[in-house]
């Protein structure tokens, strides 16, 4: 990622400490997403009720929107054991098998990045999912046999954010899957309120707004600017008000909508190199010099939720109200066009 600041390095100790000591563990305490926050809440109640594990949730949706949290509130409400992994650290079906047969009973299972699984790792999870089994293969060639093991019932919980390259078998054994959205800044505006409180960070509130209004429509965004912000206090030792938030975020380059350097130079991109566009993802990608990937699933999109840009059949488009935020005029064929 070119902005090591607003979405810094997942893996800094720091980050995840800090990170971690602001997750709501109650889905009370859980701001926004009502309704995901409602269906969850069926289901876990049901399943309880029940005295069963709960059924699989797939939880879909950019990054930073609360699916980790999530998959730990499922845990921790019903005081289940919680396995972590992602879809990367499984590059083979033994990696799996490993994880699935050490499992105790009603433990919830998390896998992150679900659909960056080997293929022949989602092809075991299948049956795992349905019977609570999986078939081991033995040996290679004409001598492999296949050991059927019995495994204790667990609920998986996977995260994406690419959830149209889930095969579709494996998306149909989800019980529930959630689309998390953006928030809107009042949301979270209450996310940052507990934030500060937690850290003990006297801010005012036309601060925390501003913050709220600049982060994306994303919590770990929120939180982390509200950090910047904090350093920047200490660091020049004035208020920590309006001013300081903007001194703070142009800093970082975090512009007045929100758009980091990333955003921005995409956007450039589109307009100054391919007239507006339309231009293909993986074009787009080589000239920012960043994975496509990150791109489709991180920077596009919160630019196409808030109308800076549209994907069509041809290609990427820079909207008029792009050019406008970018304080450049559009050709008028670009007009035309749309
Ligand atoms: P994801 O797994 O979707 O990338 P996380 O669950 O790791 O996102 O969330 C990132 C951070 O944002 C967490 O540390 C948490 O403090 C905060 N967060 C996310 N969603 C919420 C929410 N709905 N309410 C309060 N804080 C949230």
């Amino acid at each position: 990622m070119s902005d090591g600041v607003v979405r810094p390095d997942p893996e800094s100790e720091a980050e995840l400490a800090f990170e971690g000591a602001l997750r709501p563990s109650s889905l009370e305490e859980f701001v926004g997403q009502q309704k995901v926050r409602r269906q969850l809440q069926l289901l876990l109640e049901a399943a309880s009720l029940q005295n069963r594990s709960p059924d699989h949730i797939l939880l879909a949706g950019p990054p930073g929107l609360g699916k980790t949290t999530l998959a730990m509130i499922v845990a921790h409400e019903g005081e289940r054991p919680l396995r972590m992994t992602s879809g990367p650290a499984i590059q083979h079906a033994g990696d799996l098998a490993a994880v699935l047969s050490s499992l105790v009973p009603g433990e919830v299972l998390f896998v992150d990045e679900i659909h960056r699984m080997a293929r022949s790792a989602e092809e075991m999870l299948y049956l795992a999912m349905e019977d609570f089994r999986v078939d081991i293969m033995v040996g290679k060639g004409a001598g492999a046999t296949s050991i059927p093991l019995e495994l204790a019932p667990f609920t998986l919980v996977g995260a994406t954010t690419r959830s149209g390259l889930l095969p579709n078998p494996l998306r149909d054994r989800f019980g529930f899957t959630a689309h998390l959205e953006f928030y809107e800044p009042e949301e979270l505006l209450r996310v940052i309120t507990r934030a500060a409180a937690l850290l003990r960070f006297d801010i005012g509130q036309d601060a925390l707004t501003e913050i709220s209004g600049r982060s994306r429509g994303t919590p770990r965004i929120a939180n982390r600017l509200l950090r910047r912000v904090r350093d920047f206090a200490l660091v020049n030792g004035g208020p920590a008000d309006r001013d300081a938030v903007k001194a703070a975020l142009e800093l970082y380059d975090v512009d007045e909508r929100g758009l980091d350097r990333l955003d921005r130079a995409v956007l450039t991109a589109i307009v100054d190199r391919f007239a507006g566009g339309p231009v293909g993802l993986s074009t787009l990608a080589v000239s920012v010099g960043e994975e496509a990937e990150t791109i489709e699933a991180v920077v596009e999109p919160f630019l196409v939720r808030t109308g800076l840009l549209s994907r069509t059949p041809r290609g990427r488009v820079a909207t008029p109200r792009a050019w406008q935020h970018l304080g450049r005029r559009p050709e008028p064929t670009v007009l035309d066009d749309l």
